[in-house]
């Protein structure tokens, strides 16, 4: 019988694999293979027929040893408490990678967001919001953004908990509206980060961004602004796929038409019209003949098959989970250098963390401080675990995870266990 894939299963052998190399004994990093906590909730939702569905909502928090809860919410049909799992322990990684003070979480509602009108989906935002309400806050646990949802959500959130204390909470939630307390480079944070994960490491290979050719999978918030940003340090973006397929044009894409074309997913990639296009699948995308590939769509996408056929040198993961552990495994043996997720898509959470320091503090810091501060925290955690990587001769992968790792169970450490 085939395997069935498991996310938290696959972040757990990677995890033990880092604790292997730091030389750990298990009572040393055991509780961080367990989630601190897992709320299971049904959400009711009074639908425009009159009607009433219940959908299943999760929000587990992984790790709080390091600062407050920290980690997305993901509105998707498929969801389970296993992808949830490795998801928020995916964020506790991510943030020890970049150090910044926060553990991990995450949160997820089974739910296609595209079958609900706009007041369906406001009422089951705000009914999730108040029934994991005793587990969030400012100082607790930071919802934010993840696959379907958005700045709007993240508003209905804050406007909601604030219901409940009387009082607006800004710091409630990241990637909120701006005229809310959302700050200024958020939306495009991720993508940032993953242009800078793929420009430090050409840097690092001796490679001009304009003699490498790119693929890009995924053209969502993370794949959208990951390809703008990409094509405009002067990377070749040649093929982009999107739920819909793909499109590859060897002589480059005009990326800025094609995002302005999907915006805001009102339109789909297989619409697009232009004869200099080839259409494709997106598999053909993924096995494109180029330089780097940047999945940026779902968990699970580079399995063993695919990792044995794609054409790419480098990889930089803008998804989280986009590579199998086993297909991680081939692409090692392939020689081929992947930017794990835990330290390339860092970028979205990094400016959460700034918009929630300028919440708190009630500050607001201007466009061009966001994007510095994010670059310089970027570029340090990247050398560090490039260094790592080099020193003893691992993958990106295992370094980032022997990283962070590291981070978490120091924190353990000298916070000793309760009581
Ligand atoms: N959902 C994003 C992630 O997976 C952002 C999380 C956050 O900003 O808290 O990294």
């Amino acid at each position: 019988m085939e395997k069935k894939y498991n996310p938290y299963n696959d972040m757990l052998e990677v995890l033990d694999e880092a604790a292997g190399l730091l030389g750990y004994k298990e009572e040393e990093y055991i509780a961080l293979k367990h989630c601190e906590r897992e709320l299971k909730v049904s959400i009711p939702v009074k639908m425009d027929d009159g009607s009433v569905q219940v959908f299943d909502g999760y929000r587990v928090q992984h790790s709080s040893s390091r600062g407050p809860c920290k980690g997305g919410i993901r509105y998707h049909e498929e969801v389970d408490i296993d992808e949830t799992k490795a998801l928020s322990a995916w964020m506790s990684l991510k943030c020890a990678v970049v150090n910044v003070p926060y553990g991990g979480a995450k949160g997820a509602v089974k739910v296609d967001p595209s079958k609900l009108s706009k007041g369906e989906l406001e009422r089951l935002t705000r009914r999730y919001t108040a029934m994991i309400l005793p587990l969030i806050g400012p100082e607790k646990d930071i919802p934010a953004p993840d696959m379907n949802t958005n700045a709007e959500v993240m508003g209905w959130i804050m406007d909601t908990y604030s219901m409940f204390k009387g009082y607006a909470v800004p710091g409630v939630v990241t990637g909120k509206p701006i005229e809310i307390g959302g700050s200024l480079g958020r939306g495009a944070a991720t993508g940032r980060g993953v242009m800078l994960i793929a420009k430090y490491l050409m840097n690092s290979l001796n490679r001009k961004p304009e003699e490498t050719t790119v693929a890009i999978q995924g053209l969502g918030n993370v794949g959208a602004s990951a390809a703008l940003q990409i094509h405009e340090e002067g990377f070749k973006v040649i093929a982009v796929s999107d739920i819909s397929g793909g499109v590859i044009c060897e002589d480059g894409l005009n990326i800025p038409e094609i995002v302005g074309f999907i915006a805001n997913k009102k339109r789909l990639l297989k619409d697009y019209k232009n004869d200099k296009v080839r259409f494709v699948t997106n598999e053909d995308v993924l096995l494109a003949d180029v330089d780097l590939l940047v999945p940026a769509a779902m968990q699970n996408q580079i399995n063993e098959e695919i990792a044995t056929k794609l054409k790419a040198k480098y990889i930089v993961e803008g998804a989280n989970g986009p590579t199998t552990a086993d297909a991680d495994k081939i692409l090692n043996k392939r020689g081929i250098i992947v930017v794990p997720d835990i330290l390339a898509n860092t970028g979205g959470v990094v400016v959460s963390y700034f918009e929630w320091v300028q919440n708190i503090q009630h500050l607001s810091w201007d466009e061009n401080e966001v994007n510095e501060t994010l670059a310089k925290i970027m570029h340090k955690a990247y050398e560090e675990v490039y260094a790592l990587s080099q020193e003893k001769h691992v993958s990106m992968r295992l370094a980032a995870n022997m990283v962070a790792l590291k981070r978490l169970v120091t924190a353990k450490k000298i916070r000793g266990i309760f009581p």
